[in-house]
């Protein structure tokens, strides 16, 4: 682990947009085939809900053989908790979640996200936008109403013009789905105070570290079309996407925010771990519960069952557990 310039260069050759079973290459010099990440927003601790993304991210890449690689997404420098991306690394560790290559961190690659930017303004498919945060958030989304101009003097957003276009994914769990971009609506690329938003960000920096497999939670499934869509402005690829069932409460309310501010507990690993597994539906073997979180995860990879999460788009967890 650490900041490892091999494992970097290593990444750097990593072809893209090769499908997993079309390399020609002897097994002895392939590279991963298949590099997966995680990219928790430092805002607090890891809970159970990103747990459950973090597993499944990386059972699915390691089941393949391929890296898993962790970036911070701290650009909203406000939200940002002090603390927590160390603490967060650490909980990874403790849970035998170990990465590969040096931890970007979204903060210092401003200068990649300005160089996109630039890049979709030459293309005109950028505009200033003054509206307020109440304008703005409506129900039917962004309506457009500076894209002939900002309406009012003082600083500007700037947000990415959509066409009217519908975007494909054909998503590995969640199956074919379709946006109609103008419903989604002009996405916020920078934002007013200068702060790149994370449509943008995440695009750059999945392609940048030749991210072949996202896989994350459906909570993020209406930001795909987006960004799809700067992807394809931005002639990068299309990684292959995967959307984990969002974990919910019991009653199939959003997971409550006391059990989301709720940290796991690093002594009780191996338990948190195994019941990430059983709300991914990978049934473990119920003598697994008590053993080492390596154990566990390595379980995790050797028996990752993707397809038991086909077409589900939530699961509801149990109840709170004494014991952990
Ligand atoms: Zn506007």
């Amino acid at each position: 682990m650490g900041a490892s310039r091999e494992a970097r260069r290593a990444i750097s050759r990593v072809p893209r947009g090769e499908s997993p079973h079309a390399s020609t290459l002897t097994a002895a010099e392939s590279p991963p085939q298949c590099i997966g990440r995680f990219a928790p927003s430092p805002t607090g601790s890891l809970h159970l809900g990103s747990l459950v993304a973090a597993l499944g991210s990386y059972a699915d890449a390691r089941s393949r053989g391929g890296q898993w690689l962790v970036r911070m997404e701290d650009l909203d420098r406000a939200r940002e908790v002090r603390g927590s991306a160390a603490a967060i690394l650490r909980t990874l560790e403790l849970f035998a979640l170990n990465w590969d290559g040096a931890i970007e961190y979204q903060s210092a690659r401003t200068a990649h996200y300005a160089h996109a930017l630039e890049t979709l303004r030459a293309l005109g498919a950028t505009f200033e936008c003054s509206c307020s945060r109440r304008e703005r958030d409506r129900e039917s989304g962004y309506p457009g109403t500076c894209r002939g101009g900002p309406t009012r003097n003082g600083p500007t957003a700037v947000r990415f013009r959509v066409d009217d276009t519908v975007v494909l994914l054909e998503d590995r769990l969640q199956g074919k789905c379709e946006f109609r971009l103008r419903e989604c609506g002009d996405v916020i690329i920078r934002r007013r105070d200068g702060a790149f938003a994370y449509q943008l960000a995440v695009v750059v920096d999945d392609a940048l570290q030749n991210v072949t497999d996202v896989v994350r939670g459906a909570d993020l499934l209406d930001s795909t079309p987006w960004q799809i869509a700067l992807q394809q402005a931005l002639k990068l690829p299309t990684p292959r996407y995967s959307h984990l069932p969002l974990i919910v409460e019991p009653s199939g309310e959003k997971l409550a925010k006391s059990r989301r501010s709720v940290a796991l507990d690093p002594l009780a690993a191996g338990a948190h771990l195994y019941e990430a597994l059983t709300l991914l539906r990978q049934d473990p073997p119920a003598e697994l519960e008590s053993e080492s979180p390596g154990l566990i995860v390595q379980w995790a990879c050797a028996n990752w069952r993707p397809d038991r999460l086909r077409g589900v788009r939530e699961i509801r967890a149990a109840a709170y557990r004494t014991t952990v």
